[in-house]
């Protein structure tokens, strides 16, 4: 059996010092922000015991990847190392970045991570110029796949509440574009995205 970290130790010990006689933590600050999409009775949830070693991803410790498999069947745009992916279904444009190969993040060499930041800036910019957009949100997390996927999210504009770190909590409350709609957005997307370089695959 592996031992936590000595900071997971002591993190583990202040949260059991902070909570209250049912476990449970005070809400944090955001909860009573303008951003946050719930309200009501909300209570944080107990910290659970660490889990080590932490099991597996998809996509790695023998599981297949659905990433790899896929290859450019789901994508709407790739050049020779990259794909870019959307959500099936989307409350507003999000799509994924990732490489063709089965890399993380870490693994990416020298001349694909500067690529990596080329794209992000391309993508960026080929999702504004869909109009309406009042921020396009990039972030990489990896928790579930162990193939590469950064998260590009549109946030429409104007909307406010839907501002920072809620935007993705408000992307799985808000109902999913009609298919049409979201099919002419990726189409659009995608011959953006590939006026700077690249393949529109839609
Ligand atoms: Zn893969």
């Amino acid at each position: 059996m592996t031992e936590p970290h000595h900071r997971t130790v002591s993190l583990l010990a202040r949260a059991d010092a902070a909570a209250d006689e049912d476990g449970r933590l005070p809400l944090p600050d955001v909860a009573a922000w303008d951003i946050f999409p719930f309200e009501g009775e909300i209570l944080v949830r107990r910290l659970e015991a660490p889990v080590l070693p932490e099991p597996p991803r998809h996509g790695e410790g023998g599981d297949p990847c659905g990433t790899c498999a896929a290859g450019e069947s789901r994508a709407i745009w790739a050049d020779e190392r990259w794909k870019l992916v959307p959500l099936e279904e989307a409350s507003m444009p999000i799509v994924l970045l990732e490489p063709m190969a089965h890399l993380d993040l870490a693994e990416l060499d020298d001349a694909q991570a500067a690529e990596l930041g080329v794209l992000a800036v391309r993508v960026e910019r080929a999702l504004t110029a869909l109009g309406g957009v009042g921020r396009v949100h990039v972030m990489k997390v990896g928790d579930g796949s162990s193939h590469l996927h950064v998260w590009f999210f549109a946030r429409p504009e104007g909307l406010l509440q839907l501002r920072g770190s809620s935007l993705s909590d408000w992307s799985d409350c808000l109902p999913p574009m009609p298919q049409d709609e979201w099919l002419a957005v990726q189409h659009e997307l995608a011959v953006g995205l590939a006026q700077t370089g690249g393949r529109a695959l839609r």
